[in-house]
């Protein structure tokens, strides 16, 4: 692949990085104003900048091998493209002046995998940019301009999760987050343990209808128990009254807001594991969001030496599995529990460590 200086004819004047994320605790909660608990991936997103010698921003991604040029005024574009303009725009209407750019992009982040490409994308890009023209922005900033990038230029309703993690986490840490107030709080990841992430080559068919269904469960069960959102049921018991199926649906949210604070106060990998195994019971039997192949992987993980818990990640109906590890173990883990997978007739794949 062409390298900045043969694309576009000069050399980069900088660079910045952000990673990816996986979200380890708190499913389903953020659209219930809830608490999510995500961490840094060592797989990141690297944006080389340069100033444009004519009037277009001109932007190549490695990894699509395609190079975009847009006219300085042109207001928006498709594609990886919009995510990268949509910064841009993003910090013109906060009252900063870009001039035309040469902006190269690299990444070890899948993309479309739930690891947050668009997020790390938008960061790396933020930062730059920061780096660039001494932008007096902070993290938080960075986040919310990504955000809103993602939202007005790219058309993807997020929420602000995979930004906040992508500009605040780091590999040793997990962000704790509520998604209401955006108080925020960097957590020490636990202690002798390291992750592991699988895909488990289920594609995510019905994760727009069964995503939507709930959040309208969600809502209708808010509606019932006279809060503004499930966030405000503290107590379980609490949820007992509704009719099913919005009674389990809302205690899994309750529950898993509820596992999600007790890691505030600090707790060992052991303790970890246990709460992402019990969020992984509660998305499957209460909130329904499993299938069989996840159980099936879940399963074999939890049931193997050096694993301290395991759970699906993502919106569910397919996707990946997260599970905390023992340091030093995952690559052995991994290799032994996706042989296992495919004995039972599936195919996944690991997502991180990262195999070079
Ligand atoms: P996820 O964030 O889970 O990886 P998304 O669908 O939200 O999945 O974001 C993926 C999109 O982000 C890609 O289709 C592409 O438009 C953009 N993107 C992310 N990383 C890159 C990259 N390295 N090069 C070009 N586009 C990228
Ligand atoms: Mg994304």
């Amino acid at each position: 692949m062409p390298e900045f200086q043969q694309v576009f004819d000069t050399a980069p004047q900088t660079e910045a990085s952000a990673p990816g994320r996986v979200n380890l605790l708190g499913e389903h909660t953020d659209y219930n104003d809830g608490f999510v608990l995500p961490t840094a991936i060592p797989q990141r997103t690297t944006v080389q900048l340069s100033f444009s010698s004519d009037s277009q921003h001109h932007f190549y991604s490695q990894e699509l091998d395609q190079k975009v040029s847009i006219s300085e005024n042109h207001p928006t574009t498709e594609g990886f493209a919009s995510y990268i303009l949509g910064c841009i725009r993003v910090l013109e209407t906060t009252g900063y002046t870009i001039p035309p750019l040469n902006l190269y992009v690299t990444s070890s982040v899948p993309m479309g995998s739930g690891l947050s490409s668009s997020a790390a994308l938008e960061v790396a890009t933020l930062r730059s940019l920061r780096k660039l023209l001494n932008l007096n922005i902070d993290d938080i900033q960075i986040a919310q301009f990504g955000q809103q990038a993602e939202i007005q230029y790219a058309g993807v309703q997020c929420g602000i999760m995979d930004q906040m993690a992508s500009s605040l986490a780091d590999t040793n840490s997990m962000l704790f987050l509520d998604t209401r107030t955006l108080y925020r709080r960097v957590l020490p990841f636990p202690a002798g343990a390291e992750i592991l992430v699988i895909d488990s080559g289920v594609p995510r068919k019905l994760a727009g209808s069964g995503y939507n269904q709930r959040r309208g469960e969600c809502e209708e069960g808010a509606k019932l128990l006279k809060v503004k959102a499930l966030r405000d049921i503290a107590d379980p018991q609490a949820v007992e009254i509704l009719p099913e199926p919005l009674r389990r649906r809302a205690r899994h949210v309750v529950t898993e807001n509820n596992r999600v604070l007790q890691v505030l106060s600090g707790v060992s990998a052991i303790r970890f594991g246990e709460l992402m195994n019990a969020s992984h019971t509660s998305l499957r039997d209460d909130y329904e969001v499993s299938v069989p192949p996840l159980d099936t992987l879940v399963a074999m993980l939890q049931e193997t030496p050096g694993v301290f818990g395991a759970r699906l990640t993502g919106a569910g109906f397919g996707g990946a599995c997260v599970a905390l590890v023992e340091e030093g173990k995952a690559d052995a883990i991994a290799c032994n529990i996706l042989t296992r997978y495919e004995n039972a007739g599936y195919k996944g794949h690991i997502l991180v460590p990262e195999i070079t």
